[in-house]
């Protein structure tokens, strides 16, 4: 008699198993180890758990944003004016081998240009998916390598779910999704930092805030550009500045053989 394998007849999407997780399952925090794991620039983690979740230990990960202010996709306002906030969770690639769900506020801002009413978009989760853009990613190479049904099984996802990840992503993938083409740098002065004045990094063709510098200083702008891979800075074909005038004049002075020197286009 032939043996198979065992493969069990229903594996329940991961994701859509979670539950929400009570405030007293959670412990604070004690210091950066576990936002360094992360590697989302745009979270923090405040509080863990770890909990049995049929044979394994599963990672859950309560994160805060870091940034206070959002990109209108309606005229392209930055907005400050948190509307509503509720809570989502998303599965994210693995720490220490254990399975890891981010928990987070999806906040919805009011426009105070438009008047418009909009959920912000985040770098690292397209709307309305329950996998972080680096989870998808991971899964999508691992079928480059190996057969649907196995990475089903090793990741705690469902074949169709793998299915379609892998073809959404090979959609994507052709028309160049996932990459930054249009940078925005824009200053503005946040009321919780007493009117200080920050840079504002966005991806203006995806329409979310990728990072919002503590200054505007001509060195941080600098170092954050730098933090890019060559495949990032490749991916930028225009950049869009809108700042102070005496800034404005310092880019076009300072920064201008700078872009140039990257190929990107800049309009001011
Ligand atoms: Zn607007």
């Amino acid at each position: 008699m032939k043996l198979l394998s065992y493969v069990p007849s229903f594996i329940k999407d991961a994701a859509r198993a979670v539950k929400r997780i009570s405030q007293k399952e959670f412990i604070a925090v004690a210091d950066n180890t576990l936002t360094e794991l992360l590697g989302i620039a745009s979270l923090f983690v405040t509080m863990y758990a770890l909990r049995r979740e049929g044979d394994e230990d599963v990672l859950h990960l309560r994160c805060a944003h870091r940034q206070e202010v959002a990109l209108c996709p309606h005229c392209a306002a930055l907005s400050t004016d948190v509307h509503q906030e509720e809570p989502r969770c998303v599965r994210h690639l693995d720490v220490w081998g254990k399975k890891t769900f981010l928990h987070f506020l999806s906040r919805r801002f009011k426009c105070d240009q438009c008047g418009k009413v909009f959920t912000e978009e985040l770098p690292f989760v397209d709307s309305h998916r329950l996998q972080s853009a680096a989870f998808e990613m991971h899964v999508y190479q691992s079928c480059l390598t190996s057969p649907r049904k196995a990475v089903a099984v090793r990741e705690g996802l469902s074949q169709s779910t793998v299915k379609e990840i892998f073809n959404r992503l090979a959609a994507l993938k052709k028309g160049m999704g996932g990459t930054t083409r249009v940078l925005g740098i824009d200053e503005i002065s946040l009321k919780k930092r007493h009117k200080q004045f920050v840079l504002v990094i966005s991806d203006i063709s995806r329409k979310c805030i990728l990072a919002v510098l503590p200054d505007r200083e001509k060195q941080t702008l600098e170092n954050w550009i730098e933090s890019l891979s060559d495949q990032q800075k490749k991916a930028i074909r225009f950049v869009s500045i809108d700042m102070w005038a005496p800034y404005y004049q310092a880019a076009r002075n300072n920064h201008a053989g700078y872009f140039q020197m990257n190929n990107w286009d800049i309009c001011m």
